[in-house]
C-alpha cells in the first residue's frame, strides 16, 4: 500500500473495483482478454495480432506521455476502454461487450474479511465504487463479494460515458455522495487510472496491491485521518 495523501477532513472513500475490492488472477486474465477476441472476431484477424496492435498503441502512448510529461512517474497507464476508443471502438459499445461477457459469480465468491472491513469503514465515510466496468457488472460483482449494500453510489463506465482517468466519474462520485471533492479519498490499484487524477482534483490517493491492502485500511485511516461525521 503506499499512501499519497488522505485529507485532513475526510468524509468519504472511492474504491475502485477490479484488483482493488477482490484479487483474482483468472477473472482479470479474462477480462482483459475476452473483449480483445471479440474484437479480432470483428477484424476478422487473429487474437494474438489484435494483442499485438494494441500493445503497440500503449507502448506509442507511453511514449507520447514520457515526452509530454517529464519527470512523472508510473502515471502512462491507459484502460483498456480508451485503447479500444482510440481502435474505433466507442465507449458504448465496450460497455454493451462487457455486460455480455464478464459474469463476476463464475470467478468471485462472498468476502466475509471484505464485508467486516467495509461495514467498519461505513460507520465513518460514506462509500462509493468508480470503476471502467459497466455499473451492472459493478453490481454484480459486488453482489458476488456480499457487499452490494455497503455502498452508497456507484460510478461505472455508462454513468459518464468516459473512462478513468477522467474527472468525471471521480467529480460525479463526490457529487451523487453529497460530500467534497476535497473530501474524498480514491482507493485503487492504479497509479494512472486510480490515483493521480484524484490528486489533481485535490482528493487524497491510496494505491493499493489489492484486497488484502483493502482489509488494512481501517487502520492506516483511523491513524491518519481526522474522522468527520
Ligand atoms: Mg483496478
Amino acid at each position: 500500500m503506499t499512501i499519497y495523501r488522505i485529507p485532513s477532513i475526510l468524509s468519504a472513500l472511492l474504491f475502485d473495483m477490479d484488483n482493488t475490492l477482490y484479487t483474482n488472477g483468472e477473472y482479470t486474465r479474462f477480462q482483459l482478454e475476452s473483449p480483445v477476441r471479440r474484437l479480432a472476431e470483428i477484424r476478422n484477424t487473429t487474437f494474438d495480432e489484435m494483442q499485438r496492435e494494441i500493445a503497440g498503441y500503449r507502448a506509442e502512448y507511453r511514449k507520447t506521455r514520457a515526452a509530454e510529461h517529464p519527470g512523472a512517474q508510473g502515471d502512462a497507464h491507459v484502460s483498456l476502454g480508451n485503447v479500444f476508443l482510440a481502435l474505433g471502438v466507442p465507449i458504448e459499445e465496450t460497455v454493451r461487450w462487457r455486460e455480455e461477457l464478464y459474469e463476476p459469480a463464475l470467478y468471485l465468491k462472498k468476502d466475509p474479511k471484505l464485508r467486516n472491513t467495509l461495514t467498519a469503514l461505513a460507520g465513518s465515510f460514506s462509500l462509493a465504487v468508480v470503476t471502467n466496468n459497466p455499473v451492472l457488472v459493478a453490481r454484480k460483482t459486488l453482489a458476488a463479494l456480499g457487499v452490494e449494500d455497503l455502498f452508497g453510489v456507484l460510478v461505472g463506465l455508462d454513468t459518464c460515458g468516459v473512462s478513468k482517468p477522467h474527472a468525471a466519474p471521480f467529480l460525479k462520485a463526490a457529487e451523487l455522495l453529497g460530500v467534497s471533492p476535497e473530501t474524498c479519498v480514491s482507493i485503487g490499484d492504479r497509479y494512472g487510472i486510480d490515483i493521480a487524477l484524484p490528486l489533481e482534483l485535490g482528493m487524497g490517493g491510496i494505491l493499493v496491491d489489492g484486497v488484502e491492502d483493502v482489509y488494512g485500511l481501517g487502520e492506516v485511516l483511523a491513524e491518519k485521518s481526522e474522522i468527520k461525521n
